[in-house]
């Protein structure tokens, strides 16, 4: 069940060391957050969840990890410079400013109440500008990427040449990218810098509505995959009005968040305007000559793009449950196990010298398998609570008849099961209950 406040997670992400307010010792600033012993993990283990589905099982797609900082000519290509902008309306009652497009009503203002109050919509570019070098002006003039995209579509001939694939391939990346975003808000939901994971899978152009269809079904069910509950999840496909002057028809997987439906993921048909603008504006031939058929043509790109962050809040959102364990409130992350922050916990029942030696023996054969998790202080179910609360799928308990039997329990996160294994097949076991 999706927690319905954001207040849950926002609590359990702080006291259990997930994303904390970034310079929190200065009083915090504005919307960045850094993600903390446990959250770095997870937003790890998204991204590569994100990555095994998306490059390491397949053979069609590669990986790039491109610049984040950029020239002006890249983003003049790709339309940037010109059109990546949001409409900035200022309150003249509260002086607030807001984002034209996403007011429920545009004729009041959300912080004030006042009518009528707003100014004219002014467009804002949301790109970082900074300056490369010692000397400040025009010419110095660089940009922090505000999506990975650009990198694939900069490096397709590159790739082409030297990757040996054919359309229909893609490029994949991972990556922060930055959008001085109007209103960032809703914890990690907008913020001025994120990560995203986009992979643009270049086709040829007859085949570009069926490769659509086949990334649309195949996103979808990632998220379903990985724990989002279908009735949280849907696809919404976008009415013309709402398309991207490129785009031929886009989709984006939307989730259920407290607030309401909201975009996790865009899915677009983006045709051949990127390489075409890319080639008109670096001069370079950027297409693909079919040996086979001596046909030479410009490839159709189909972009799934993600947000890494915004995902691994979706994830835990879905997560997040409170139940009762011995007539005792309980609150439990169910999530799945490749996104875990840590798979195992391994528990000495004591601090007592005489556990330590073998909970460090079994500790040394899990860990190089799967991250894990060590804690020999307080009492059992306090230290089972906490991991449950973190998300830890399985605690392995070292106890006193271990010493003489060679035997550990297995505790399970869900179902509460506890099963004695012998060290030996501990691994085995592990590796059969977490099927990762
Ligand atoms: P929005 O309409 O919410 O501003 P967008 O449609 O401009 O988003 P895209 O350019 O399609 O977003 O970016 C792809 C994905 O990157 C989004 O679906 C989202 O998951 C993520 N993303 C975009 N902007 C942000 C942000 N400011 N903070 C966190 N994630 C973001």
């Amino acid at each position: 069940m999706p927690a319905d406040s954001m207040e849950d997670i926002v609590n359990l992400c702080k006291r259990r060391g997930f994303i904390f307010p970034s310079a929190e010792i200065y009083g915090g600033f504005r919307s960045t957050y850094d993600y903390g012993p446990l959250g770095v993990l997870m937003l790890r283990n998204v991204k590569e969840a994100w990555w095994r589905s998306m490059v390491q099982l397949r053979d069609d797609v590669v990986g790039l990890d491109a610049a984040i900082l950029s020239p002006p000519a890249i983003w003049e290509a790709s339309g940037h410079l010109q059109n990546f902008t949001d409409p900035l309306v200022d309150c003249r009652s509260c002086n607030e400013r807001f984002r034209l497009d996403k007011l429920d009503d545009p004729n009041v203002c959300p912080n004030c109440g006042a009518k009528e109050s707003f100014t004219e919509a002014r467009q804002f570019n949301l790109m970082f500008k900074t300056y490369a070098g010692p000397v400040e002006g025009a010419g110095a003039e660089v940009y922090l990427r505000p999506e990975t995209a650009q990198g694939m579509f900069v490096n397709f001939a590159n790739i082409l040449q030297t990757s040996r694939k054919k359309p229909p391939f893609g490029i994949a990346q991972v990556g922060k990218s930055f959008r001085n975003e109007i209103t960032p808000g809703n914890f990690v939901f907008r913020t001025r810098e994120f990560e995203q994971m986009e992979m643009e899978f270049f086709v040829p152009p007859a085949e570009s509505a069926e490769w659509y269809d086949y990334w649309r079904n195949e996103r979808k069910a990632w998220y379903l995959d990985l724990g989002i509950p279908p009735d949280a999840l849907r696809l919404r496909d976008h009415d013309a009005d709402e398309l991207s002057h490129y785009s031929s028809a886009t989709s984006d997987v939307e989730f259920m968040f407290p607030w309401g439906w909201d975009e996790l993921e865009g899915i677009a048909n983006r045709g051949d305007y990127d390489l075409t603008q890319h080639a008109k504006f670096s001069g370079e031939k950027l297409e693909y000559f079919d040996q086979a058929s001596g046909e030479r043509y410009v490839p159709h790109c189909i972009e799934p793009a993600a947000g890494a962050t915004r995902t691994m809040m979706a994830f835990l959102l879905s997560a997040f449950d409170e139940d009762e364990v011995n007539g005792e409130k309980r609150s439990v992350l169910r999530l799945h196990p490749r996104l875990a922050p840590y798979k195992v916990a391994v528990l000495p029942l004591s601090k007592k010298d005489t556990l330590t030696p073998v909970a460090r023996e079994v500790l040394s054969l899990v860990q190089p398998r799967w991250m894990c998790d060590y804690d020999e202080t307080q009492a059992i179910g306090r230290r089972y609570r906490r991991q449950d609360e973190i998300g830890t799928p399985l605690c392995v308990t070292v106890d006193f008849d271990t010493l003489e039997d060679r035997a550990v329990t297995i505790r399970d996160r869900d179902s509460l099961e506890q099963v004695r294994v012998p060290i030996d097949s501990l691994v085995d076991e592990l590796a059969t209950r977490l099927a990762l």
